[in-house]
């Protein structure tokens, strides 16, 4: 039986399994304010790259330590040393995740195909380099549990499944979420319905009593709403909302904003 043939659940660590009981024993938590809809929510979902963990910021990271090695071994001559900025961006426009476009796109600089490589093996090697979770996020999930102790928590993440469960474990996300889908094992990536309804499964709740917590306008707001759940932009640039009606019921700049200062009165339930 092929991987994705398995039943989903199945593949999820048990520590991170919600299970029967604690689903049928989800209550309604929080309190209605600030505008929402009346109606308790009872499963949190959240994304994870740039939402809980700085993805972005990391790649970055990763890019410019990367180039920034392979430029050092050219010589430059009477020429001013290339903008690391305009390579990073370069890159992540060409390809946004991969390495392989590297020899092309470093060999328009002068740097060797000696060189070109070995940035290619460091970046693929050190995948998870300055990975870290924001500062908040911690805080946050801990406050939303603390809220509601049987409210479930969930992650629904597009990625393999090997690199994204990596993450889980690296980032210690394990203790603070019931539950992971993770495209790379379910089958099909976010806005697909399907992987929606797979994380309600597991949480035990209806798409109206959910509310989905993303980054991402097209993967994570305009599929969470497609799938009924109300959802919170995470907009860290603030950049503005480009993709017309619906958007998102709320846009929060940081995770911190959306739990609010009193830890027993959470803003955006
Ligand atoms: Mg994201």
């Amino acid at each position: 039986m092929g991987v994705l043939d398995a039943d989903p659940v199945s593949l999820y660590p048990r520590a991170m399994t919600t299970s029967p009981s604690r689903a049928s024993r989800a209550r309604l938590g929080g309190q209605v304010s600030q505008g929402w809809d009346a109606g308790a929510i009872e499963l949190i979902l959240f994304d994870l790259d740039d939402t809980l963990c700085d993805y972005g910021g990391a790649r970055e990271l990763r890019l410019r330590t990367a180039f920034g090695t392979a430029l050092a071994t050219i010589s430059l001559g009477d020429r001013p040393p290339p903008s690391l900025d305009d390579l990073i961006a370069a890159s992540i426009a060409i390809q946004p995740h991969g390495a392989e476009h590297f020899p092309d796109l470093l060999g328009r600089y002068g740097v060797s195909a000696t060189a070109a490589a070995e940035a290619v093996r460091w970046y693929r090697t050190n995948p998870f380099h300055g990975l870290e979770l924001f500062p908040d996020a911690v805080t946050t999930l801990e406050t939303l549990r603390s809220q509601a102790p049987d409210r479930p928590i969930g992650l629904v993440t597009n990625g393999p499944a090997e690199t994204q469960r990596a993450k889980i474990a690296l980032l210690e996300l394990g203790s603070l979420l019931d539950f992971a889908v993770v495209s790379g094992e379910f089958g099909v990536d976010k806005p697909d319905p399907a992987i929606f309804a797979e994380a309600l499964r597991l949480g035990g709740a209806t798409a109206a009593s959910t509310l989905f917590v993303g980054d991402s306008p097209v993967h994570d707001i305009a599929g969470a709403k497609a799938a009924g759940m109300r959802v919170i932009w995470m907009n860290r640039t603030g950049a503005a909302w480009a993709l017309g009606d619906p958007g998102p019921d709320a846009t929060v700049g940081s995770l911190t904003e959306t739990v609010g200062d009193d830890p027993n009165n959470c803003a955006w339930l």
